[in-house]
């Protein structure tokens, strides 16, 4: 996490396919330059997937890109996002206000709504899990001044008209897209799929670069989550993924095997750091990551790292050991 910075891009917009644009719309994090919404031909005016995040000027930024490609926001039939992070949905509220249209969505928004209807409650519970982990205070301290200036990325809270879960159908005019709840991720997250066309609107559930993050604390086991999701889209052999960040991509099979290899190799890594000595989460970190952790990364890898631990806890094949306010974990 890091504060806002000047934004070097701009909202691009390109088509991909007759009657299918990428909205490739700016992002203010280091590293995660941009991401994509997709406009689907619909009739008269559009399906839109997914919104951008919100921030000043960033609807202007959504604008730009739909205008590269002759749309509007007032062409939007129909918003679908796939999960409820910020730069998946934040921008749902003025979207759907300029539109006139409906919002449809996974129901278990909890994870983004909660935050974004009570952020401080949300910073202290993420404070607690890294006191858990074994975060020391100046860390905790640094960490909570920072998250205090990071936007929230959400313009307003708006909940879904309809709920997205599997099954339901998106009528274009490239044919009906089908939704499949995968969550892992995001307990929101579903994908989209073309089945004539065998398109995969994969959000952040597959990406052309293989990045793994999951949303912890709101499910039982969101890595088993994710490898079941990933079983559920490889069924359907799709032959293009269309996804939250970076540009379309083909062989979705051998990115859905490289994330279960990843998984399985950072699985791996946890098991083998809490062998012989019960470790916290943050004394398992280096073992799993190459990058040193740092007052930025640390949220993501202690989630990532937690749910391996739930993960492996579930398999019988760790244990927790409860030590005063941290919690350290021993192999069985
Ligand atoms: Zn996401
Ligand atoms: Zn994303």
């Amino acid at each position: 996490m890091a504060p806002t910075t000047r934004q070097k891009e701009l909202g691009r917009g390109e088509r991909v396919l007759p009657g299918l644009w990428r909205l490739r719309l700016p992002l203010p994090w280091p590293g995660v330059p941009h991401c994509n919404a997709w406009a689907i031909a619909s009739g008269s005016g559009v399906v839109l997937v997914d919104t951008g995040m919100h921030e000043p000027g960033s609807l202007a930024q959504l604008e730009r890109a739909m205008d590269q490609v002759n749309l509007r926001l007032e062409h939007v039939r129909l918003l679908a996002c796939t999960h409820a992070h910020s730069d998946h949905w934040g921008q749902a509220a003025p979207i759907i206000e300029r539109a006139g249209c409906e919002l449809w969505m996974h129901p278990n928004h909890v994870h983004a709504t909660a935050h974004a209807h009570d952020p401080e409650a949300a910073l202290e519970r993420r404070l607690e899990v890294g006191r858990q982990s074994g975060v020391p205070p100046a860390a905790l301290a640094e960490y909570a001044e920072l998250a205090k200036r990071f936007p929230s990325g959400v313009a307003k809270v708006v909940e879904p008209d309809h709920a997205l879960v599997d099954g339901v159908r998106i009528e274009t005019d490239l044919g009906e897209w089908v939704a499949y709840e995968t969550p892992g991720h995001a307990p929101s997250h579903v994908c989209l799929y073309q089945p004539e066309r065998r398109i995969l609107i994969s959000g952040d559930h597959v990406l052309g670069r293989i990045s793994l993050f999951y949303d912890y604390g709101y499910t039982d086991d969101p890595v088993g989550e994710f490898l079941g999701a990933l079983d559920k889209v490889d069924v359907h052999d799709a032959r293009l993924a269309l996804s939250g960040h970076g540009k379309p991509f083909v062989d979705v099979h051998g990115h859905i095997e490289g994330n279960r290899a990843l998984v399985a190799e950072r699985l791996e890594a946890v098991l083998g750091a809490v062998r012989t000595e019960a470790k916290t989460a943050l004394e398992i970190l280096p073992a799993v990551y190459d990058q040193p952790v740092d007052v930025r990364n640390a949220t993501w890898f202690l989630s990532e790292t937690l749910s391996y631990l739930r993960h492996l806890q579930r398999q019988e094949r760790v244990s927790p050991q409860p030590d005063g306010d941290v919690e350290r974990w021993l192999a069985n």
